[in-house]
C-alpha cells in the first residue's frame, strides 16, 4: 500500500442506466486510477449504492491504496439529485422517484469525511472548470449533447442547482413556441430541436424530401449526425440545409444560457463531441451576433469539452472539498 494519507485522494464516480464508472482523484485534479461495471437497467438505488461501493473498491485497489483511506466520496447522478439532503428526487435513466440515494451512500461508506450527491452535468461543468475545457474559469455553461441535452452551470466556482438543485435545466427552455413536443412534456425546448435525436430526425426528414441529393441516398430510418455532418462536408444541399438550420437552434439555445448566466465560456459535451468540432467556427460567429451586449463587452468562447467521461469523476471528487 502506498504511503499517501487520507486527503491524498477523493473518490468520484458516475453512473448512467448501464453502468457504473469509479476514479480516484488525487489532489491535483487527475484521475489517477478507475474503474467500471456494468448496471441494468431499472437498478434499484440500494443495488446501486453497493455497486458504486465495490466500483470505488476496485478503483482504489487498482492504485494500491485503500478505499477506506479516501477522504470523501462524490457521486454525479442522471436527473434531479438534491446535494443538500443527498435524496434523488428523480432520475428519468434510472426510474427513481424520491430515494434517499445520499443515505445509502453512506451506509456504503462509513469511514468517509463526507458523501455526495449531485446531477452529473453540474458535476461534468465543474470537473472541466478544474481540469478541462473551462480550466480556471469559475462562471461555466455546460451542454451534454446525446438523446437529450443535460446541462450544468458553475456559478463562482460552484455547481449551480437552484432551489432543490432542480434549476439549471438550459435543455427545457423555449427556442420555438408552440414548437415539437420535448421529453419534459412541454413543446419547443432547446433537447426537442437541438439533441442529436433531434439532428438524426431533421435529417432523417430531408433525405425522405429530397432522395436525389448525397443526403437522400442514405437510410432514413438510420442516418447519423457523423453522416449529416459528412454529406455536408462534400457539399450536398440537403444536408447542408439541415445542419444550418441545427446550428441555428443550437445558438439560440447557448445565447438564451449566456444571456442568463454569462459564463466566461460555454462548453459543448457528449459521447459525439468530435461531431461539433467543424461546426465550432460557425456557432461561435452566430452566437457573438445574438448575445445580449455583444458590442460591449468581451463575449464567452464556445468551446468543446476535453476530458470525457474523467470531467464527471474529477467533478463528483470535488464536490468534497471546501468550497465546492
Ligand atoms: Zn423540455
Amino acid at each position: 500500500m502506498r504511503g499517501e494519507g487520507r486527503g491524498e485522494y477523493r473518490i468520484g464516480a458516475v453512473f448512467s442506466n448501464r453502468e457504473i464508472i469509479a476514479g480516484i482523484v488525487d489532489s491535483r485534479h487527475r484521475v489517477v486510477s478507475r474503474a467500471s461495471l456494468a448496471l441494468g437497467a431499472g437498478c434499484d438505488y440500494r443495488e446501486t449504492a453497493r455497486l458504486v461501493a465495490d466500483c470505488a473498491g476496485l478503483a482504489a485497489r487498482g492504485l494500491g491504496i485503500d478505499p477506506d483511506l479516501c477522504a470523501s466520496v462524490g457521486v454525479g447522478c442522471p436527473g434531479i439529485a438534491n446535494r443538500e439532503t443527498g435524496e434523488v428526487v428523480y432520475s428519468g435513466p434510472m426510474v427513481w422517484n424520491h430515494v434517499p440515494f445520499g443515505k445509502e451512500l453512506q451506509k456504503q461508506f462509513p469511514g468517509a469525511q463526507t458523501v455526495s450527491v449531485a446531477e452529473l452535468a453540474g458535476c461534468t461543468a465543474l470537473g472541466e472548470s478544474l481540469a478541462g475545457a473551462a480550466l480556471r474559469c469559475t462562471q461555466v455553461v455546460l451542454f451534454q449533447f446525446g438523446a437529450g441535452i443535460s446541462s450544468g452551470v458553475v456559478v463562482d466556482g460552484r455547481i449551480f442547482g437552484g432551489k432543490y438543485c432542480a434549476g439549471a435545466r438550459l435543455g427545457h427552455c423555449t427556442i420555438v413556441s408552440g414548437g415539437k413536443t420535448c421529453s419534459c412534456g412541454r413543446k419547443g425546448c432547446f433537447e426537442a430541436y437541438a439533441s442529436l435525436e433531434a439532428l438524426a430526425e431533421q435529417a432523417r426528414e430531408a433525405a425522405a424530401r429530397y432522395k436525389n441529393t448525397l443526403l437522400g441516398r442514405y437510410d432514413a430510418l438510420t442516418i447519423s449526425p457523423a453522416e449529416v455532418m459528412d454529406c455536408a462536408r462534400k457539399g450536398d444541399r440537403a444536408a447542408r440545409r439541415v445542419l444550418g438550420q441545427y446550428i441555428d437552434y443550437v445558438s439560440d439555445g447557448i445565447v438564451n444560457a449566456v444571456n442568463a448566466f454569462r459564463p466566461e465560456i460555454v462548453v459543448l459535451g457528449g459521447a459525439e463531441v468530435k461531431f461539433w468540432k467543424e461546426s465550432l467556427d460557425e456557432i461561435n460567429s452566430r452566437c457573438c451576433e445574438r448575445y445580449y451586449g455583444a458590442a460591449l463587452l468581451p463575449v464567452p468562447k464556445v468551446v468543446l469539452a476535453s476530458l470525457g467521461v474523467d470531467a464527471g469523476l474529477i467533478g463528483a471528487a470535488a464536490l468534497g472539498e471546501a468550497g465546492n
